[in-house]
């Protein structure tokens, strides 16, 4: 093993890029050992502060803090790395330790109680968290590379928030545990300030996204909580922005987020991939949550916040669905009366193991199967609506054109569900201001309505 390449080490490097550092910029200096892996490691690190705004030191003494990036493959690595930490605790004092040694966190601090932060092998964001407590970023937005909130592809007023990827489950009609691998939920500080962030750039709303929103954090080895998703939506609640929940699974815990909708900190929605309601066809798709009594569940959520708006999304035609199953489907919709619904044809994804399956459906029940459903789904929501005409509520505006406002209240989420157009006085509107209307006309998906 060897410490490489020497201009990545601040006590031998001339950088081979050298920068001027501006008055009040923050710099790190970093200590690459090992192995070309870590070395990827180090520049991905590097990237992301260097594009953060800091300037990277190629000494000891230029730098605010150090960041020493291990190795712990061998004993001599695991000495050399022990070596390393020490010499920058010497030198410069303020150390975040981070690579493959990182895993034994307790054999560093051992030996170095000083270090400011220990995180293991790619675990970039606890790196990043990490420089962000010792050295806070100076964001300068006349001569950063990036936005403080980052490049954005949504308009200036709403932002998904990824608090996750990948997934543990194993659906049989799905192949995103395969393409994105098991769960791994990024570090609630981390998301947090991506979070704050993006309110102080001007975000209204935060999209909450991921494969498994319930599952966030049950991937911790010593997770504080239970259902670590339960603080960290109270904490962006306390953001101010509109906090909107997607991809939220029906486990027993859910029941505690509803409270939170009910205070106002997390807009009374929820986005549930319900699937199928026949417990034999969800069995069949080997769904989480399967053996949920969602009826009693969704009973319950509306009990401690009326207001609740409801999303799913639902196949029909899975391999196997008898007639029988489908109509379970349609009762309990009937029964459950979501506010909003999609629902897809099943159709077999290259390496899903639901291809294997038998007693796929032809083409034509499929068909006549989701006509019915969305009959009734369609019904269900204009009736709905029907029952907002006169309430006064709160919109946001999502675009204004020559013709009008185009606008969601808090039951929709920007490009899945309806909208709320406003007609008339509308030309003092802009995207992401907030007003209250007041419903004068409902249609199957949409609303209509006077600024109040
Ligand atoms: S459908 Fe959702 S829960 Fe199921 S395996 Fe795919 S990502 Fe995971």
């Amino acid at each position: 093993m060897s410490r490489n390449p020497p201009d990545l080490r601040p006590d031998l490097a001339a950088a081979r890029t050298p920068e001027l550092r501006r008055d009040g910029q923050p710099a790190i200096g970093m200590v690459s050992l090992g192995c070309p892996k870590a070395l990827v490691d180090s520049e991905r690190i590097l990237t992301r502060l260097r594009a953060e705004g800091y300037a990277i030191s190629p000494d000891y003494a230029g730098a605010d803090a150090v960041i020493v990036n291990t190795c712990g493959f061998l004993d001599s690595a695991k000495a050399e790395s022990l070596a390393a930490i020490g010499e920058a605790l010497a030198e410069n004092g303020r150390v975040i330790v981070t690579g493959c040694l990182g895993a034994e966190k307790d054999y560093i601090t051992g030996a170095h109680p000083k270090v400011l932060a220990v995180t293991g092998p790619h675990q970039y964001e606890q790196v990043l968290d990490a420089v962000h407590a010792a050295v806070p970023p100076q964001p300068d937005p006349k001569i950063d590379l990036l936005p403080p909130a980052g490049v954005k592809l949504t308009p200036r007023h709403y932002a998904y928030l990824k608090i996750s990827e990948g997934c543990n489950h194993k659906c049989r009609f799905c192949i995103i545990p395969e393409m994105r691998g098991r769960l791994a939920s990024r570090p609630a500080a981390a998301v947090l300030r991506e979070a704050e962030k993006l309110v102080d750039s001007g975000v209204k709303e935060l999209l909450v996204i991921s494969q498994d929103t319930s599952a966030y954090g049950t991937d911790w080895k010593n997770r504080p909580e239970k259902a670590p998703i339960i603080p960290l939506a109270r904490d962006l609640g306390a953001l101010g922005a509109w906090v909107r929940l997607h991809y939220v699974y029906p486990y027993p815990f859910v029941t505690d987020l509803i409270p939170l909708m009910a205070e106002g900190l997390v807009l009374p929605y929820l986005d549930v991939p319900f699937q199928h309601a026949h417990p034999d066809t969800l069995r069949r798709m080997a769904r989480p949550a399967a053996a949920e009594r969602t009826l009693d569940r969704i009973a319950q959520w509306r009990a401690i916040c009326p207001e609740i708006t409801l999303r799913s999304t639902f196949i029909v035609g899975y391999p196997g669905e008898s007639e029988a199953e489908f109509q379970t489907l349609l009762d309990w919709l009937d029964e459950a009366q979501l506010d909003r619904v999609g629902c897809f044809q099943y159709e077999n994804v290259a390496g899903a193991a639901s291809n294997a399956l038998p007693d796929h459906v032809p083409d034509e029940v499929k068909q006549e199967r989701w006509e019915r459903f969305m009959a009734k789904a369609q019904a269900i929501s204009e009736a709905k609506l029907a029952a907002r005409v006169g309430q006064r509520m709160e919109v946001i505006v999502d675009a204004v054109d020559s013709e009008g406002a185009t606008c969601r209240t808090r039951a929709d989420a920007p490009e899945i569900d309806g909208n709320l157009f406003i007609d008339e006085g509308f030309e003092g509107l802009k995207p992401g201001d907030m007003v209250t209307v007041e419903v004068d006309e409902a249609g199957e998906y949409d609303l209509w309505g006077r600024l109040a």
